[in-house]
């Protein structure tokens, strides 16, 4: 699929009706009483019952035939470098797969994967600066990916995050991945991070892989970064004892991820709903990696966790939905008037066991992805990676 150009929304009045089950992402009321949503100009503008939206005059008219519209699905944590190619596993075109995994934003925890990644001062600036441009100007897939997350090394000084701050920088990379692994000298660049506006992410668990660290809970709480990535390890978790501290000793962001310990992600979206704190629990893949490039990874995460987990499915979708928006401070991620126009339309999968879309979710099954749309503009139609769902939506005119 094409690349889209940022910014290049189209002017237009995009009306989907017919919506069977309406979920908003936000825990508070995961399903909205609607049947219809109308976007204008890429924006979410008027939800409801049809009769009381004024859809006259739609440019483009989408027929749900009673499947599911949910806020786009975001993965908290990718390792992007360039366009839709990842050396990692040599791969072109994965960030599309995950389009057509229901994945609209994808955040970077780090272009680390680049080869011959530059780790002095200026030139982990320069690769910063730079892939926050790439991707803010071309969209791969139409997918919104917040990229430019360097990776902190020892010797920066606050005049570097300023800088950064100042030429668009908005994110760093997992603390703990470069030469930083101390908690007081993490602590400080995690503080001028924030001074400036930079939302900073911390490796959680042992080496991800040959020449990455240990970073044990003293670290993760001393430095303070604002999301406790990857709680359940990349792949290999802490104690569970130590995830437990992490979940009730601070009230950072609970990111678990498709790439970590199974077990550690339940151990961690339990002790963090038992405290009452279930909006902090975000979801990623942190992928690409040793362990491939998931397409699927998010909806079979909010699958595991809802089932495995006994979590409601519209409560785990909240996990990559609104609550990954409102933490990173996203205009995406809920159905709200004025938000982007970012959905992805579902139903239950063929011959699952679950007669809602809901229940299959409950029962472990990954729902079929029927259309994905970004800034009211449809990016795919039935998904080529997703089992087949029973309904579609379809384009109407
Ligand atoms: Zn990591």
């Amino acid at each position: 699929m094409a690349m889209t150009v940022t910014g290049d929304v189209p002017k237009g009045k995009t009306v989907v009706k017919n919506i069977g089950l309406m979920l908003s992402g936000d825990l508070a009321q995961p399903i909205l009483a609607a049947d219809c949503l109308v976007a204008i100009d890429g924006r979410i503008d008027s939800f409801g019952k049809e009769a009381d939206l004024n859809t006259a005059g739609a440019d483009t008219l989408i027929d749900a035939n009673g499947t599911t519209l949910a806020p786009g699905l975001i993965d908290s944590h990718v390792h992007p470098v360039f366009g839709d190619w990842t050396p990692r596993q040599s791969q072109f075109n994965w960030i599309d797969s995950f389009l057509h995994g229901g994945v609209t934003t994808m955040i970077s925890a780090g272009e680390v994967h680049l080869p011959g990644r530059p780790k002095d001062i200026v030139g982990l600036k320069a690769l910063a600066v730079t892939a926050q441009r790439a991707f803010d100007n071309m969209r791969p897939a139409g997918v919104k990916v917040h990229a430019g997350a360097p990776v902190i090394e020892k010797g920066m000084v606050e005049e570097d995050f300023a800088e950064m701050a100042k030429n668009g920088v908005r994110l760093l990379g997992e603390v703990g991945l470069g030469g930083v692994k101390q908690g007081e000298e993490a602590k400080q660049m995690v503080a001028w991070a924030r001074k400036y506006g930079i939302q900073s992410t911390i490796h959680t668990g042992g080496p991800s892989i040959p020449g990455s660290g240990l970073i044990d809970k003293d670290v993760v709480l001393e430095a303070d970064a604002d999301v406790i990535g990857h709680i359940n390890g990349g792949h290999t978790a802490l104690p569970l004892d130590q995830i437990r501290c992490l979940c009730e000793d601070c009230t950072r962001a609970v990111e678990i991820v498709h790439n970590g310990n199974e077990l550690a992600a339940l151990f961690a979206m339990r002790t963090t709903m038992e405290l009452g704190q279930a909006e902090r629990i975000i979801l990623g893949t942190d992928s690409p990696a040793g362990s491939g490039v998931q397409p699927l990874g998010i909806l079979r995460m909010i699958a595991m966790l809802s089932s495995i987990g006994e979590v409601p499915a519209e409560i785990a979708i909240c996990f990559a939905t609104g609550n990954t928006a409102r933490m990173r401070d996203l205009d995406v991620g809920l159905i709200e008037e004025g938000r982007a126009a970012d959905f992805v339309i579902m139903d239950k999968a063929q011959h699952t066991a679950g007669t809602t879309i809901l229940e299959s979710i409950r029962m472990g099954d990954v729902p079929g992805v029927g259309m994905v749309i970004t800034d009211g503009v449809v990016r795919c139609g039935r998904s080529r990676n997703t089992p087949p769902a029973e309904s579609l939506p379809e384009i109407v005119s």
